[in-house]
């Protein structure tokens, strides 16, 4: 649901927005009563939302507000070094002291379910999870089972927000106090002690929420990631008046022009028109944003739609580039200056599952034939003798993304500031060319290198062993 027309007054600069989950066992094409948006009961939740960009406060270590503390802040997956890692961060609440093996539980099995879909499973090592063991004074949280059960909770988590059942809402400001205890926050998932099917999503604050108990737990998680990080649109058709009267929406998976509009205008996801999509193919489906009639979405029944279905091609290649917007493909690299033909210069990629970044070392500029390893041994190619400059693009070519602008601008990494000192005739590289190099020489004669090929002209003859001749002697001091 988009509340931003209700929830925060003028002046702030974040406007507030709520997505629901999708209505549990909701068949398509079957509606609910509209929300009445101007019905709705003013709520502190939505408050909470809107100051989430206020600065957040400082709290002690161990203490929290409303008598709740922490017991522990738990590393769930560890990948690497979190400023180039998505980290997701697990808040609870209405877990006591003794439920917290409950509340591991229900964090393992969101991210396990997380790490099953795509594409957060081809990225799950651009991520890390630490989970925050929020301890608090009552177990549950409120309006579970029914309206008007309260409870004493840390983020004072409860159904029944805006006037619907299954919109789990979450002071949003508490969870950020409690998050800000893990080593860094990109995304934070809102947990609740509770197996009533509900959560929501706080696209404007990175925020989602889902009940930790629920068997449905997960999906709502997911679908509420698909909110909170790729700003994606729900794309159920209740909830909303039955025709859409509205403008474009920001999110690129919905919109008000249809498939030729669309694809002679260039326009939002014209590339993907026709490509195979979740059981059918991407085109622009009617019905989407809440309202029946006169919006579009990009397939039949995407995630965004109903829960337990993938994300359709649009979604995941906005979930992939948001991936790329927070981690970049290179971690680590062998610092810059003077290397010779007997040095390596190594890279630590971050590797998706099932493909591999597309590597190429350069010489002076120029792509380096076959040097294509995250490790770049200057001997084994002809670079020439002399001094050059080296450097690497690593780039994601997954077909799961079109938008070449994106892959450039977000999945693309170059480095540079490597200068080898290249000996020819060194074919040993052990940075003297002697002896030795001409034995190696005189046994790949006549054979198709590249060993022994000091010209690149991919056999070794006497225009090599001339070569080595010339430089006999020299080495890299
Ligand atoms: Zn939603």
């Amino acid at each position: 649901m988009n509340f931003a027309g209700l929830a925060c007054t003028a002046g702030l600069a974040v406007g507030v927005s709520i997505a629901a989950p999708p209505i549990e066992g909701q068949s398509e094409g079957i509606e609910t009563d509209p929300v009445k948006l101007s019905a709705l009961p003013h709520s502190e939740h939505l408050t909470f939302g809107c100051v989430i960009d206020e600065p957040k406060p400082e709290i002690e270590p161990g203490v929290g507000p409303r008598g709740a503390f922490i017991a522990n802040v738990v590393a769930m997956i560890d990948n690497g070094e979190p400023s180039n890692r998505v980290d997701l961060v697990f808040v609870g609440d209405g877990y006591l002291a003794e439920e917290l093996e409950t509340y591991e539980a229900h964090c393992q099995t969101g991210l396990n379910e997380l790490f099953a879909t795509p594409p957060f499973s081809n990225y799950q090592n651009f991520f890390n999870a630490h989970r925050v063991e929020v301890i608090s004074n009552e177990s549950g949280v409120d309006h579970d089972p029914a309206q008007g059960t309260f409870r004493d909770t840390a983020l004072n988590m409860g159904y029944w927000c805006n006037g619907i059942e299954r919109l789990l809402c979450v002071s949003t400001f508490f969870a950020f106090q409690y998050a800000n205890n893990a080593p860094d926050i990109d995304q934070v998932f809102a947990v609740a002690n509770s197996s009533k099917y509900g959560g929501a999503g706080y696209p404007s604050s990175d925020l989602g929420t889902y009940a930790g108990g629920n068997g449905l737990a997960p999906g709502i998680a997911i679908h509420e990631l698909g909110h909170a990080m790729g700003d994606l649109a729900d794309e159920y058709t209740y909830g909303g008046p039955t025709t859409y009267t509205g403008g474009e929406p920001s999110a690129v998976n919905s919109s008000i022009f249809d498939a030729a509009s669309m694809s002679s205008s260039q326009f939002k996801w014209h590339d993907w028109l026709g490509e195979p999509d979740e059981g059918g193919s991407t085109s622009t489906f009617e019905g989407c944003n809440y309202s029946v009639l006169g919006i579009y979405r990009p397939s039949n029944n995407s995630m965004m739609r109903n829960l337990g279905r993938p994300f359709n091609n649009v979604s995941t290649e906005q979930l992939i580039i948001e991936i790329y917007k927070l981690v970049d493909p290179i971690d680590s690299a062998s610092p810059p200056g003077l290397y010779n033909s007997g040095n390596t210069i190594e890279l630590q990629t971050v590797n998706p599952v099932g493909h591999d970044l597309s590597i190429q070392w350069f010489s002076d500029g120029l792509p380096i034939s076959g040097a294509n390893g995250n490790i770049f041994a200057p001997g084994s190619f002809p670079l020439g003798s002399g001094q050059h400059a080296i450097s690497v693009t690593v780039v994601d070519e997954t077909p799961l993304v079109l938008d070449e602008t994106a892959r450039n601008l977000y999945m693309s990494q170059s480095l540079d500031g490597w200068t080898v000192t290249s000996l020819i005739g060194d074919i040993n590289s052990d940075c003297v060319v002697d002896t030795a190099d001409l034995g190696g020489l005189v046994g790949a004669f006549g054979g198709p290198g590249p060993f022994g090929d000091l010209n690149g002209d991919n056999v070794v003859d006497t225009a090599d062993l001339g070569q080595l001749i010339a430089s006999f002697g020299q080495s890299c001091d």
